[in-house]
C-alpha cells in the first residue's frame, strides 16, 4: 500500500493505534518556551473539547467508519472546524508514528464521496472554481488585471510565475512586488494568464478529490504546452499543493519553488541587490503550507505486525512527515539580508508554528474562528516587541490583516516581497 490515494478505511490501523495521549494539542515539550504559547492546535484552543483535536477527530473517523455513529450537522461542524494546519501531525510523531492530518483529510474525502458534505460555503467556492477556475468567482479574463504595463514578461522563459487565485484577485500588491523584483533582478518569467487555473488547494482541503483531479491535469497540461520547467509560487497553498499533493495523483518533474527560495538563490548569485535601509523590527510568521505541510509524501510498502494482541507496529517503519524539511530558512535569510531590518522570533516557529487560522476551508465557513485564531497569532507577534509582522502567503496576509483591523492591533503587516522591493528601490 502506498501513501497515495488512500481511503479512510486504509487508515484504520492508524486510527486504532491512537493512544489518546493528547500530545497533538501541544507543541512538543522540549520546544515549549512558555505556558502562554504552549498550545499548537487552533481548533482545540477555540472549542476546548477533545473532539476538536487531531486525536479527537481520529476517534470520530474510526467511529464513522465502523458505523458506531452516523452523520449529523454537529459531526460536520467538528470535522470542518480545523484549519488542516498539520501541527497535530508534527506533535504526534514525538511519541507516536501516526498521521492525524492524513486521517482528517481522508475523512473529509469520505464525507464528500458519501454526499454528506462539504459545508455550503465550500460547495459555493467549489462550484465557482468549476465555472471560472478560481474560488472567488472572478472573471478569468481579469486574472492579469494586477499586471502593470511596464512589467516585462517573456513568452519563451522556462520559468512560470504561478500567481495563484488569492494573489491575482485579492492580494495584487504581492504579485506586483514579485514581478518588479523579477524584472530588476533579471529573472525572465512567463505568466499563464487565463490558462492558470486554481491549483486546487481549497478544494482538496475540503475533501473534493474528484474535482481536484481535473484541475491538476489541466494545470500540468498548460505547463507542458508552454515548455515550463520551473514553477514559482507566491502562495504557500499553491506551493504545497503543486509540490506535495500533485505527485500523489500525477507524477511530474517540474521544479517547484516558492518566491522566498528563488529570492534566496538570487541573493547567493549576487543578482538581488538589497541596498536601501528598511528600518523595521520584524517577526516572521511561517505559513503552515510553506513549512511543515510542504514535505513531499513518500511511498511505503510494508505490513503491520501484531506480535502480541493490541501491540501493532509497521515493518519497515513508516516514512515520517514531521515538517523537518519545510521551507523555513529562505524567507529568514532574505529578511536578514535587508539592511537596517532586525528579525526577532516568536515562540512557536518553523514546524511548531501556530496557524494564521485561515486554511482548511475555515476562512470561508467559519470566518469568526479564523479571525480569533489570527488574533492569537498577532498577540504572539506583538509580544516579541516587533513593529511589523511579515509572511509569505497571500492567504495568511489576508487573515492576519483582517485581524489587525478587527483588533486595532499595534503592528503592521507586509509580505516578504514588499520589503524586498523597498530595499531594492532607488
Ligand atoms: S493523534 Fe497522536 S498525539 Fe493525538 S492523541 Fe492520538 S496518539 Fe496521541
Ligand atoms: S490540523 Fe491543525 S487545527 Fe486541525 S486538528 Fe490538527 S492541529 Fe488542530
Amino acid at each position: 500500500m502506498t501513501l497515495e490515494l488512500k481511503k479512510l478505511a486504509d487508515y484504520k490501523d492508524i486510527m486504532e493505534r491512537c493512544i489518546r495521549c493528547s500530545m497533538c494539542k501541544w507543541i512538543p515539550q522540549v520546544q515549549i518556551k512558555s505556558w502562554k504559547y504552549a498550545q499548537v492546535c487552533p481548533s482545540i484552543d477555540e472549542y476546548n473539547f477533545h473532539a476538536y483535536s487531531g486525536g479527537g477527530r481520529m476517534i470520530i473517523a474510526l467511529s464513522l467508519l465502523t458505523e458506531r455513529i452516523g452523520y449529523s450537522e454537529e459531526l460536520l461542524n467538528i470535522v470542518y472546524r480545523c484549519t488542516a494546519c498539520g501541527a497535530c501531525a508534527v506533535s504526534c510523531k514525538y511519541l507516536n508514528d501516526l498521521e492525524p492530518l492524513e486521517v482528517i483529510e481522508a475523512l473529509r474525502k469520505k464525507i464528500v464521496e458519501d454526499g454528506e458534505g462539504p459545508l455550503p460555503a465550500h460547495k459555493k467556492y467549489m462550484k465557482l472554481t468549476e465555472e471560472v477556475h478560481n474560488p472567488y468567482g472572478e472573471e478569468p479574463s481579469k486574472r492579469l488585471d494586477w499586471l502593470p504595463s511596464d512589467i516585462k514578461v517573456s513568452k519563451n522563459s522556462k520559468l512560470a510565475y504561478f500567481v495563484g487565485c488569492t494573489t491575482s484577485y485579492r492580494r495584487k500588491e504581492i504579485a506586483i512586488a514579485t514581478a518588479r523584483i523579477f524584472n530588476k533582478a533579471g529573472v525572465e518569467f512567463q505568466l499563464l494568464g487565463e490558462d492558470e487555473f486554481c491549483c486546487g488547494s481549497p478544494i482538496l482541503r475540503a475533501g473534493g478529490e474528484a474535482q481536484v483531479l481535473d484541475l491538476i491535469k489541466r494545470n500540468i497540461k498548460a505547463f507542458k504546452e508552454r515548455g515550463i520547467e520551473t514553477i514559482v509560487t507566491s502562495c504557500a497553498g499553491c506551493y504545497s499543493t503543486l509540490k506535495a499533493d500533485y505527485p500523489r495523483y500525477v507524477k511530474h518533474d517540474f521544479k517547484i519553488l516558492h518566491t522566498s527560495e528563488l529570492l534566496e538563490q538570487l541573493l547567493k548569485e549576487g543578482k538581488l541587490k538589497l541596498k536601501k535601509e528598511v528600518p523595521l523590527t520584524v517577526t516572521y510568521h511561517d505559513p503552515c503550507h510553506l513549512g511543515r505541510c510542504s514535505e513531499p509524501y513518500k511511498e511505503w510498502h510494508g505490513e503491520i505486525m501484531e506480535p502480541i494482541p493490541l501491540v501493532r507496529f509497521p515493518v519497515p517503519p513508516l516514512p515520517l512527515r514531521q515538517g523537518t524539511y519545510g521551507c523555513y530558512y529562505p524567507p529568514r535569510n532574505v529578511l536578514k539580508a535587508i539592511p537596517g531590518l532586525k528579525l526577532v522570533e516568536m515562540e512557536r516557529i518553523k514546524e511548531y508554528a501556530y496557524c494564521c487560522g485561515a486554511g482548511g476551508g475555515v476562512k470561508a465557513a467559519f470566518p469568526d474562528f479564523a479571525l480569533k485564531t489570527a488574533g492569537r497569532r498577532l498577540e504572539e507577534a506583538i509580544d516579541t516587541g516587533a513593529d511589523t509582522l511579515v509572511s509569505c502567503c497571500p492567504f495568511c496576509a489576508t487573515n492576519l490583516q483582517d485581524a489587525i483591523k478587527a483588533n486595532n492591533a499595534p503592528i503592521k503587516f507586509y509580505d516578504l516581497t514588499e520589503l524586498v522591493l523597498k530595499a531594492m528601490e532607488d
